[in-house]
């Protein structure tokens, strides 16, 4: 009944299903395994008045992290997780006569935010196998249409690949489009491949950045974004007054307290990586994508049947039932060094045990 008063993009919406596992060895998220650093917690825990409204600007997190980053408290901007940053990026610059172009395959979660905000989504198949992004389709559809942002995952979900920053610069001189760069990932992929250094020369780069990865905050609900402070300004529009609780504001201080921690655990989580790259890469049959990245996107002859052997087995990975230009396809996820060995034991066994027609 109701559905005739719908906005008519709604209509044609199905909730986004994101699965969370619970149980078992999770794989499947690209989540941080490691417990927080001892005494993050504490510091969260005490001082939080629960019966006042947080700072609905967050202005102590975003001096904190514009001083870590060399920036000014005007050119970084929190959200409650990167997901609602990317919807206010189109509820701002997005909309019917407007479009997003992204590359494919990429995170779903730019798709969901074109549909609620009513944007038309253009899509350019990714270039050398996944590998890299094919600009010169970019930028000819950014001239075809009122193109009026482009997203590049960097290094790119599901794929792991990192696109050079060469790329992202000619994106940003030659369309006459903003150029998000989500670095979710970012934190694994070394000094060099964040397009941070670059934000002062260009006025269209937005950056992304969360702490739900390799800050082991995905619970929170923390994202945060770079960019001139022209460009916060305009999105500051859109944003929700109070859209990070106080609770997670504190969480985001206490965690660059601990930075030192958390880097540690990420050159733990990048060796664990290159591990589950070579370790499948190992196995006949299985084809696997290089990564810069927490996680393997890897592709046996027969993805559904490993992914329900793994799930037997206790692992939760992600299946991707057929991936835009590579096809069916499975993601892993580094997680402890036990688990990551656990999982290549089982990886082998399911190999092993491939009926015949598998090769
Ligand atoms: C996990 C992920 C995020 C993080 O989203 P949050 O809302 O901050 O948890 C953002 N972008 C990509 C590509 C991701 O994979």
């Amino acid at each position: 009944m109701l559905n005739r008063l719908l906005r008519p993009n709604v209509r044609a919406l199905t909730p986004y299903d994101a699965e969370t596992t619970m149980g078992g060895i999770r794989l499947d998220a690209n989540e941080n395994p490691f417990p927080w650093p001892a005494g993050v917690a504490e510091k969260i825990a005490g001082g939080v008045e629960f019966n006042r409204y947080p700072d609905g600007k967050a202005a102590a997190l975003r001096e904190a992290l514009a001083a870590r980053l060399g920036l000014s408290g005007a050119e970084v901007l929190v959200g409650n997780g990167s997901d609602e940053l990317i919807q206010m990026v189109l509820q701002a610059f997005g909309g019917p006569a407007q479009a997003l172009l992204i590359p494919t395959p990429t995170f779903s979660m730019y798709g969901v935010a074109a549909s609620v905000t009513d944007t038309p989504l253009l899509e350019v198949p990714l270039a050398a196998g996944g590998q890299a992004l094919d600009l010169d389709n970019m930028l000819r559809l950014c001239r075809e249409n009122p193109v009026s942002v482009i997203i590049a995952c960097n290094p790119n979900n599901p794929t792991g690949a990192l696109f050079p920053p060469e790329d992202i610069t000619r994106l940003l001189r030659e369309s006459e489009a903003l150029v998000m760069v989500d670095e979710a990932y970012g934190e694994f992929a070394g000094a060099g491949a964040s397009m941070l250094p670059y934000i002062r020369e260009y006025h269209n780069l937005l950056i992304l950045k969360t702490f739900s990865k390799a800050f082991g905050m995905a619970a929170l609900r923390l994202g945060y974004l770079c960019a001139r402070a022209e460009a916060v300004a305009l999105l500051d529009r859109v944003r929700p007054t109070f859209n990070v609780n106080a609770f997670s504001q504190k969480a985001g201080l206490a965690a660059l307290e601990f930075s030192a921690v958390y880097e540690e655990q990420i050159a733990v989580l990048t060796a664990e990586t290159e591990k589950l790259y070579l370790g499948l890469k190992a196995l006949p049959g299985v084809k696997v994508w290089p990564t810069r990245a927490n996680f393997v996107l890897f592709q046996p002859r027969e993805a559904a049947r490993w992914g329900e052997a793994l799930r037997e087995r206790g692992f939760a990975v992600r299946v991707f039932g057929n991936l835009p230009v590579l096809g069916p396809c499975l993601r892993v996820s580094a997680g402890t060094p036990a688990e990551n060995e656990a999982f290549l034991r089982a990886a082998a066994e399911i190999q092993a045990s491939a009926p015949a027609h598998e090769f």
